[in-house]
């Protein structure tokens, strides 16, 4: 039994209700100020899970309130680097503890596979917070030798109020992404969590407060996209905002974040990566990396190798072996620990990713795998693996989010960079050879910003992440990711009387 959260006799049989549905603001659990609330739904069984409380514009003024004075005149900027850290190193050790609830959660709500959510979505996020919680004591500046008789310093001082909004995909993930390096910059955070994964983020909100976080420091807002999301980019007491989204929404944060004054502003977007295939590759690897680089999460992820770039030399053979390693999925229940892919996300994207199934067809691709319709219950997508696809379909150029593989041949290698770097996006891409001086004429080609050979999908704290073009504005993780949330004061001193 899971003993950690209410027994339900709901028709959703043995699923535990989830504790925490209220919002998180100035350290306090409160409904929504019009009393709004909505449904979230487990996609394997199609059913609510439970009711959540809905931020609208007064909630967001709450929260952006309480994040104002906790930034201005609560504890949070006195404390000292070393206790801010060691606060996230908590954090990330409750969350290492609470690891069985957080994955049952994560696969609750999203659809991923539990073995999934523990052996990978976990580890990064914990990881994340201590990595941060490091960071804190280490936020330096420079002295500087300015001519005269100056002392010259800079001293990095935290931005103030950071509005994050992150999407469904990896929710854990993304909330560690956003709240670890703010927090270690000494920010004050007030987060809308995506409208389809709300629950594992308000157990990460309890966990904050176990912490021992002051209030107002860490506030977690349930809600939409189109009023919460909306008004909290524009809001006039934000100094920042940072977003992990679509790039349609991500452009209209850009502008919505200009109406209040000026914010700093990061965005990690969509994307569709190209993945090369070199003809030195051995197929049978080549395959195992480009199913993980397209088909892990369901499809959905930000940096899927949803391009694939094969050599005309080994194409058929990669083709014939690609269709059958995607047949072999297992798709079941999200808690079933033999499952190996869930159900995508929600009844609109499982019709969005189908939309694009059926234009791969209508414009001619060939289908090798799945391309049938899932007709049993939850928001499944057979593996589906077209080939014989060209530059200029749809499927070749919009981000599906989906499983759902698009295999190109390519015989000339300055031509393939030509053909990968022909798209609005830039967030990653991928190579397989045993070549080094084509690894190397491949990865410096490529306009996007991780390049991953003879891997793919490796993520680590320690390694920044961002997108060229359309695919964003910063990086994230890693030392960069904490220049999105400081600003640099330089002081220039000097005796009154001019001497030093
Ligand atoms: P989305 O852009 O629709 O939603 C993302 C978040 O933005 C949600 O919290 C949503 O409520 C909110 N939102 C929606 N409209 C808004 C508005 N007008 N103002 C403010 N907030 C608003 O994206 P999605 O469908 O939830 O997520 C999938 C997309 O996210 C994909 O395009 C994917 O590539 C991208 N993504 C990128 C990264 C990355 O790091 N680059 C990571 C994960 C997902």
């Amino acid at each position: 039994g899971k003993t950690f959260m209410q027994k339900t006799t709901r028709s959703f049989g043995s699923r535990a209700v989830p504790k925490q549905t209220q919002l998180f603001i100035d350290g306090q659990w409160c409904n929504s100020v019009k009393g709004g609330t909505f449904e979230t739904i487990d996609p394997f069984t199609e059913e609510p899970i439970t009711q959540v409380q809905r931020a609208s514009r007064e909630d967001v003024d709450k929260a952006v309130l309480a994040a104002r004075i906790a930034f201005d005149h609560g504890p949070w900027r006195r404390m000292s680097a070393t206790d801010r850290g060691n606060l996230l190193y908590r954090l990330g050790e409750l969350v290492e503890k609470n690891a069985e609830e957080l994955a049952y959660l994560e696969a609750l709500d999203n659809g991923k596979p539990v073995s999934v959510a523990k052996a990978a979505d976990l580890p990064l996020t914990w990881n994340t917070y201590k990595y941060y919680g490091g960071w804190a004591n280490k936020i330096t500046g420079d002295t500087i030798p300015a001519p005269g008789n100056f002392h010259a310093y800079t001293r990095r001082e935290p931005v103030g109020v950071a509005a994050q909004i992150i999407p469904w995909n990896f929710p854990l993930l993304m909330q560690a992404w956003k709240l670890g390096p703010a927090l270690a910059a000494g920010c004050t955070v007030v987060m809308k969590t995506a409208e389809q994964t709300p629950l594992s983020a308000l157990k990460i909100a309890e966990l904050i407060k176990e912490a021992g976080f002051p209030d107002g420091v860490v506030n977690i807002l349930s809600g939409f996209g189109e009023d919460a999301g909306a008004y909290l980019s524009t809001h006039s007491d934000v100094d920042k905002v940072a977003f992990t989204g679509s790039t349609a929404v991500g452009l209209q944060i850009m502008r919505n974040s200009s109406l209040g004054g000026l914010k700093r502003v990061t965005l990690e977007l969509g994307g569709k990566s190209a993945n090369i295939i070199c003809e030195d590759a051995d197929v049978d690897m080549a395959v195992q990396q480009s199913h993980l680089g397209l088909f892990f999460n369901q499809g959905q992820c930000c940096i899927a190798g949803s391009r694939l770039f094969v050599h005309d030399k080994i194409y058929d053979e990669f083709a014939e072996k690609s269709a059958k390693f995607a047949s072999e999925a297992k798709l079941g229940d999200s808690q079933d620990a033999a499952t190996t892919q869930g159900p995508q996300v929600s009844k609109e994207q499982q019709d969005t990713v189908w939309g694009y199934i059926e234009k791969g067809k209508k414009e001619g691709a060939t289908l090798l795998a799945g391309g049938e319709k899932y007709d049993g219950k939850g928001y499944f997508v057979k593996p589906t693996v077209f080939a014989d696809v060209q530059d200029d379909m749809t499927i070749a150029k919009e981000e599906i989010f989906g499983p759902v593989m698009q295999i190109m041949k390519f015989s000339d290698y300055d031509d393939v960079i030509d053909r990968a770097n022909r798209s609005e996006y830039g967030l990653g891409a991928g190579v397989v050879t045993k070549d080094i001086g084509r690894a190397f004429h491949l990865t410096n080609g490529l306009r996007a910003g991780t390049v991953y050979v003879n891997c793919y999908d490796v993520f680590d704290p320690t390694l920044p992440f961002g997108g060229y073009k359309n695919s964003g504005i910063g990086r994230e993780n890693g030392p960069q990711g904490l220049d999105n949330y400081l600003e640099t004061k330089t002081v220039i001193m000097s005796r009154p009387d001019g001497s030093l």
